[in-house]
């Protein structure tokens, strides 16, 4: 079954607005893959809707074959969500910040603290364990979000525009991390409006605009047509 299919999908906001206008596609298990498209063309409000931060207005959502409308709770726990804000608490540590999440889910403190050595070494920040969050950098922090995120073990990692706004040096560390996650399994969804960034990492993309999916397929291929 795909880690995400998106069939027929609508979002109209209460501004009538309408975001998504039709949406259908499939994520294979393994993937990394893009959802390239410029400002307003309904990526964040897609992200939103498959991890249940907005509401749809028609259409269907499976994770892993789970119905995101009727089995809400069994979907969520397969996603992995890395917001755009750093969103973690600046006055804790990097260790703290992954054990206490994990420990919101219901991980085992043992297992949690294993979890986050891992984690925070795969994000090149095991040095930083125990130093305050606010001291880091601005990569080691967007790295730390993504360590975070990691801790529940999630089967789909999704990931609205994580290097928007951060320099090439920063995106670099971020896609390093993120490539390993991938490699070690985890299906990965990015929103992205860089094409060198959906270039450089993903396998298969779908370029949105207006709502719409205009082109969806292998990176690849669709390079051979631009
Ligand atoms: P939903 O139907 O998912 O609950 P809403 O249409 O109720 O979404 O909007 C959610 C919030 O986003 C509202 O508080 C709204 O004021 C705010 N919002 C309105 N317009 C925009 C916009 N263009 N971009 C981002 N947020 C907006
Ligand atoms: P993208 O992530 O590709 O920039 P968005 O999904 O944020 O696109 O926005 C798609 C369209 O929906 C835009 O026209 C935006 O202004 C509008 N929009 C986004 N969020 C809201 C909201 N909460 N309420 C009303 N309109 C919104």
């Amino acid at each position: 079954v795909p880690a995400l299919s998106v069939r027929d999908l609508r979002k109209t906001y209460d501004n009538r607005v309408e975001a998504l206008k039709g949406v259908s596609l499939d994520v294979a298990p393994g993937d990394f893959f893009a959802l390239l498209g410029p400002n307003g063309a309904g990526k964040s409000t897609l992200i939103g809707i498959v991890s249940s931060l907005v509401n749809l207005s028609a259409g269907q959502v499976r994770i892993f074959g789970t119905d995101l409308a009727t089995r809400r709770d069994d979907a969520m726990r397969l996603i992995g969500l890395v917001p755009q804000e750093l969103n973690f608490n600046m006055f804790e540590k990097p260790l703290d910040i992954l054990v206490n999440y994990a420990g919101f889910y219901g991980v085992p403190r043992s297992v949690a603290i294993e979890r986050a050595e891992e984690e925070l070494k795969r994000a090149q920040l095991w040095d930083k364990a125990g130093m305050m969050s606010r001291t880091l950098s601005g990569g080691m922090k967007r790295r730390l979000m993504i360590a975070r995120a990691m801790m529940t073990r999630p089967q789909l990692l999704i990931l609205d525009e994580p290097t928007a706004g951060v320099d090439i040096e920063i995106r670099r560390g971020m896609w390093k991390t993120l490539r390993e996650i991938n490699a070690a399994g985890t299906t990965i969804i990015l929103t992205t409006h860089y094409l060198e960034e959906a270039e450089s990492l993903c396998r298969n993309l779908a370029i949105i605009d207006h709502g719409r999916i205009v082109e969806q397929g292998p990176m690849k291929a669709l390079l051979a047509k631009l």
